[in-house]
C-alpha cells in the first residue's frame, strides 16, 4: 500500500513540476545584453541553458551575442498565479 502511496506521490509531484515549468517558460522573455532586443528563446536552448533566478546564459537571436540575458516576465492569458 505504501508503494502505490510513494508512486502517487512521486508522479503529483513530477507533474507539477512539469506544469510550474511550463507556466515559466510561457510567461517569460530575455532581453538580450548587447542589443537589448526582447526575445523568447528556443525550448532546447532554454532548458538546457544555465541560469540565475534572474538570468540566463543564451545566444540572442537578433545579434548572436552570448551572454547572461535578463529575464522579464510577459503578459500572458494563462498568467493565472
Ligand atoms: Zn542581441
Amino acid at each position: 500500500m505504501n508503494k502505490i502511496i510513494g508512486a502517487t506521490m512521486a508522479t503529483v509531484i513530477v507533474a507539477g513540476a512539469l506544469i510550474l515549468t511550463y507556466l515559466d517558460y510561457t510567461g517569460t522573455e530575455y532581453v538580450c545584453d548587447k542589443c537589448g532586443q526582447q526575445y523568447k528563446p528556443q525550448p532546447v536552448q532554454w532548458t538546457t541553458g544555465m541560469h540565475l533566478p534572474t538570468r540566463r546564459h543564451m545566444k540572442c537571436p537578433h545579434c548572436g551575442n552570448w551572454g547572461w540575458h535578463k529575464r522579464v516576465r510577459v503578459p500572458d492569458e494563462r498568467d493565472f498565479i
